[in-house]
């Protein structure tokens, strides 16, 4: 994992909040919480822009209104009780299958557009009353859901150079910490690092084929192999094509 797709899964984790939060009921609290991610978000854009991918960027522009991802698209009536006749004549009712208009009740419910097939039974009626029921119930759960997000919601607490800056110093830990740990494994001893100082090197990580240049990782004390971010180096080269031959 690259120092990018390590912020990145914290902006992701941002971007989800967005996208809850333009679901969420319009008022102070939600205008405000929207405002101060997306200003966070693009702080961290213009600090890291190699860490945002271009579906993340349509997104962030598509949620960043409250509102704007509404969990009820659709004209829809309220919930419905009883079989036959509780449907209506020009009333919408929701389906598995989109949206459906009631056009006619006799002799059985007739609905445009036509998705179900033609059919006078009580089952069908029940049919169509369950799920308009069982979709109303589901969306309005959705709904309460984005609600309490949004009621608690966190502000990011935090300026974007400083979550920039414990990313990256987090990131070099789990690095290390990777590091250790595939010396365990290969019974070698940790030594520990140093930052690369000789002329420019890309390779990649024979372990996990990540793209590795010493201006970005740390080189192992033992071996001089540069460090990849899953915690291989030179030292697990030999015994790891033993083991995996
Ligand atoms: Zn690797
Ligand atoms: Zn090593």
């Amino acid at each position: 994992m690259t120092l990018d797709e390590y912020i990145l899964r914290r902006c992701k984790t941002y971007v989800a909040a967005l996208e809850k939060l333009a679901s969420a009921k319009v008022d102070e609290k939600n205008v405000q919480a929207l405002s101060v991610l997306v200003g966070h978000l693009r702080s961290l854009y213009r600090l890291r822009r190699s860490a945002f991918t271009p579906d993340l960027i349509v997104k962030i522009k598509k949620f960043s209104e409250p509102g704007s991802n509404p969990i009820e698209l659709e004209p829809l009536d309220a919930r419905l009780e009883g079989v036959s006749g509780s449907f209506q004549v020009s009333k919408y009712y929701i389906s598995q299958y989109g949206v459906f208009k009631i056009i006619a009740v006799e002799p059985f419910p007739q609905i445009e557009p036509k998705v179900y097939p033609k059919c006078n039974t009580l089952y069908f009626a029940n049919y169509m009353l369950e799920e308009h029921n069982r979709i109303l119930n589901e969306r309005t759960r959705e709904f309460e859901s984005a609600n309490a997000f949004a009621a608690n919601f966190v502000f990011p607490d935090v300026s974007a150079e400083a979550e920039i800056s414990d990313l990256t110093e987090k990131y070099h830990l789990m690095i290390e910490e990777n590091h250790r740990e595939f010396l365990r494994k290969h019974g070698k001893p940790y030594l520990g690092t140093q930052p690369t100082s000789k002329r420019l090197r890309v390779t990649h990580c024979y372990s996990c084929k990540t793209v590795l240049s010493n201006d970005l990782y740390k080189e192992c004390l033992v071996c001089g192999w540069i460090i990849c971010s899953c915690g291989a180096c030179g030292c697990g080269y030999a015994s790891g094509r033993l083991t995996s031959t």
